[in-house]
């Protein structure tokens, strides 16, 4: 059990974090920007940082910063909740060589999870079944035309770093196919500062899926049911039905154990999301997050 839980996180999620250490009788240390100084999630906190100027970037965001508060205040773990530095491979490795824990995955797992196009390659190398389409980024435009007619059009052209349905674009022919890639890209390089685009079969009227996991680090991981978010919006979620009502039980049993089964395989440590598109009793994998519901991507 940790001693002394440094909480790299603001608002309500740091709330939550800190009353659960205050359950299980852990110190606990808060962390803030100069604007922050009198927030709600300061004040409860057995100690508090500061941490740098109002801007993200310079205090929830700043990892020497974050580190040196570790070190005044003898912090044991960092929870980073979500968002901010919570899905930073940079972050968890070097928390983990100053033999501080990480409360989340290793580096390497958020590395293998990174972008979306990677994430797919690792769901396939662990037996979880994806949305079919191109290998890889698509790099030109001859690839484009080329891939949209081995998947079959419909094809959905998706940002590699994307992130609350941004950079996403359907094409229905082959005519539409350059200007889909040409408006995904520009899009992904605005929100993103990235503009790699990969493509996928459009499926006509899937359900969004998502299944839970927590894993112990050690080989142990369960899934804890799905949830489902098909009601969206610009193909950003609105509402989230726990319980997955639109599914049979047995068929959430089977998502959820090769889900399972997948972070077993990984020893994945910490509460995973593994989201699905669902469409005639099959599901595909479209992306993952390192954290529980309403997590990293702005869901
Ligand atoms: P983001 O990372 O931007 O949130 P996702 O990959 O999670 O994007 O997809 C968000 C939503 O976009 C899905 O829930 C679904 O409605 C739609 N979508 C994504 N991929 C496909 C696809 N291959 N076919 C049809 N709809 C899709």
């Amino acid at each position: 059990m940790f001693q002394k839980v440094l909480i790299a996180n603001r608002g309500e999620i740091a709330l939550r974090i800190l009353r659960a250490c205050k359950e299980l009788g852990i110190q606990t240390v808060a962390v803030h920007s100069t604007a922050d100084a009198n927030a709600m999630h300061v004040r409860p906190a057995d100690e508090s940082v500061c941490i740098g100027p109002p801007s993200a970037k310079d205090s929830y965001l700043n990892i020497p910063a974050i580190m040196a508060a570790c070190e005044i205040t003898g912090a044991d773990a960092v929870h980073p909740g979500y968002g901010f530095l919570s899905e930073n491979a940079r972050f968890a490795k070097i928390l983990t060589e100053h033999n501080v824990t990480f409360i989340g995955p290793s580096a390497h797992h958020i590395e293998i999870m990174g972008d979306k196009i990677t994430a797919k390659k690792t769901a396939v190398e662990l037996g979880i079944p994806v949305v079919p389409g191109s290998a890889g980024a698509v790099e030109t435009d001859e690839e484009a035309i080329k891939t949209a007619k081995e998947i079959g059009y419909p094809v959905l052209i998706k940002a590699t770093a994307g992130g609350g349905g941004r950079g996403m674009k359907v094409a229905k022919t082959e005519k539409d196919v350059l200007e889909a890639r040409s408006t995904a890209r520009t899009e992904a390089k605005a929100a993103f500062g990235n503009d790699s685009v990969y493509m996928e079969k459009y499926l006509g009227k899937p359900r969004h899926i998502e299944v839970q996991v927590l894993g112990d680090g050690r080989g142990n991981a369960v899934h804890l049911g799905v949830r489902d978010c098909s009601l969206q919006r610009r193909h950003q979620k609105v509402w989230e039905e726990a319980g997955g009502p639109t599914i049979l039980p047995e068929e959430r049993d089977k998502i959820g154990e090769i889900c399972a089964a997948a972070m077993r395989k990984l020893s994945y440590s910490g509460a995973g999301t593994i989201e699905f598109l669902y469409e005639n009793g099959e599901f595909y994998f479209i992306r993952n997050e390192h954290a529980p519901a309403g997590g990293a991507s702005g869901h």
